[in-house]
């Protein structure tokens, strides 16, 4: 097995017989991919090809159009593959994602033609998905976005700007969300399918800390014909939380395989560096600080795996038990990513060391997708309504 495979073998009662095969294939596509400087976007066309050649992105989409996954998709699946590509590079695992997140909009809500049109090339890796949300003044409310469409005819104008969107500027197609009455909040929202080729689409690059194509979109009166409209006013909004609902926890997952990487470079520089005549594994703080973080990371394997078997095998909306997990897994993976960066001493903070590498990559994770505040509205929500006052979704 690869070093890089994940194992549902220590958490039987939350997996099904085929989640182990689906682990050790992510973890050889990880155990082969080379970490390395080069540009973000070529390595992330190049990241979508491989995981597409060993059948990966077929977790992304169901079976019914093309992919191996069930209609609802596998939470576990999607999670546990996350957990391996995040040990090896967090590109590598954006990659993955934005093939998911950039296409399941397109599965839930696509007419057959735009599924026919879309899905075949999020499949073999030839196109690259993206999820357009955010917005300079709208991040996490998003019911406040600004970003219009207005009917023109039988097709739509589009007017505005996006901002942090992950693969913007390498995307096959863009899932977009618009607002078509900003009085309406929510209920004015309709989504779109953008293709990178329409006039009036800008993208301006953006560099965040850790290799990542990203950057923002502008909309300059880009006229689009009916048949690209995907979501009507009012479905939207809808459409964009059960998306997120459903690759929400994977996040968690990459945060998994970021910590446990850590780890495993914490363990093996503490054994191997010698001071005071010793290796420095049997001083009693390191040995505190590795204990923490292995019984952080078994914590917040649990709290995720729980989150997605219940994801997949209940019907009801499981936001509460998502949100504990990711809210839990992204802070835990930072605390443990940073004790290995203690551990490594100015090892830790010099370019180019994995667990240097990790500390940039997995910051972003306590922010996108629901940064740690919102989990905790949503956690708080739930225990509202538990009590009757009413939740917020
Ligand atoms: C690397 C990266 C990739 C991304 N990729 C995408 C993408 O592909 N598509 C996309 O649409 N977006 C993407 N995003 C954007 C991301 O989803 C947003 O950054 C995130 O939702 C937060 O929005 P914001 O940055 O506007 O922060 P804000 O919403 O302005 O929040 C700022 C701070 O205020 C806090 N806050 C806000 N509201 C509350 C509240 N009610 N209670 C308590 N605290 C609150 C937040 O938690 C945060 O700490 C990406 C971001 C990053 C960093």
């Amino acid at each position: 097995m690869s070093r890089f495979a994940t194992s549902a073998d220590d958490l039987p009662f939350l997996f099904e017989a085929h989640h182990a095969a689906v682990g050790a294939a992510a973890g050889e596509v990880a155990a082969g991919w080379r970490v390395d400087d080069g540009d973000d976007r070529a390595r992330t066309r190049a990241a979508a090809l491989a995981l597409a050649e060993a059948g990966l992105l077929g977790w992304c989409v169901p079976k019914a159009y093309g992919g191996c996954a069930p209609e609802r998709l596998d939470v576990r699946a999607l999670t546990l593959v996350r957990e391996a590509l995040g040990q090896a590079d967090g590109l590598l695992d954006t990659a993955f994602a934005m093939q998911g997140l950039g296409s399941y909009p397109i599965t839930l809500a696509g007419s057959p033609a735009q599924k026919a049109r879309y899905l075949p090339g999020v499949l073999d890796g030839s196109r690259l998905g993206a999820f357009a949300l955010t917005e300079p003044e709208a991040g996490s409310d998003v019911a406040s976005m600004r970003c219009a469409a207005r009917r023109d005819g039988s097709g739509w104008v589009l007017d505005g700007a996006k901002t942090f969107i992950s693969n913007a500027g390498i995307a096959g197609q863009y899932v977009v969300f618009a607002q078509t009455d900003p009085s309406a909040r929510g209920r004015g929202i309709a989504a779109f399918v953008v293709e990178p080729d329409d006039a009036g689409l800008g993208v301006e690059p953006l560099e965040v800390i850790a290799p990542h194509p990203i950057g923002t979109l502008r909309f300059d009166d880009v006229a689009l014909a009916p048949d690209r409209l995907l979501a009507p006013p009012g479905e939207g909004f809808k459409l964009a939380m059960r998306t997120l609902d459903a690759f929400r926890n994977t996040v968690a997952g990459a945060a998994l395989g970021m910590a446990r990487r850590a780890l495993d470079e914490a363990v093996g520089r503490a054994a191997a560096r010698v001071q005071f005549g010793k290796p420095i594994i049997e001083q009693q703080q390191i040995g505190a600080y590795l204990a923490e973080s292995a019984t952080e990371l078994d914590a917040a394997r649990l709290l995720v795996y729980r989150a997605a078997w219940a994801r997949d095998t209940r019907e009801d909306r499981v936001s509460s038990e998502v949100a504990m997990g990711k809210l839990f897994a992204t802070e835990a993976a930072q605390r443990i990513i940073d004790r290995a960066v203690q551990i490594f001493g100015g090892l830790g903070v010099t370019r180019g060391v994995p667990v240097e590498r990790l500390y940039r990559e997995v910051r972003a994770l306590r922010i996108y997708e629901g940064t740690s505040e919102i989990q905790r509205v949503i956690i708080a929500a739930a225990l509202r309504a538990r009590v009757g006052e009413g939740g917020a979704r």
